[in-house]
């Protein structure tokens, strides 16, 4: 089994680790209901899709 010579500092490591960050996903207003969605996404508030009705959305009122 290949086994690491040295041991990686902290130095190293979090060099290493400094491109694992995540970036913020991509949203989209909705045209129907305004509210923020990924695209290409059926929107989760309103069931919309493409500006029409495509999934029945549970309201609470
Ligand atoms: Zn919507």
């Amino acid at each position: 089994m290949a086994v690491p010579k040295k041991k990686t500092s902290k130095s190293r490591r979090n060099m290493r680790r400094s491109h694992h960050a995540l970036g913020a996903s991509a949203h989209a207003e909705c045209k129907n209901c305004g509210e923020l969605s990924r695209p290409h996404h059926v929107c989760p508030a309103c069931g919309h899709y493409n500006q029409r009705e495509v999934v029945e959305v549970a309201t609470s009122a």
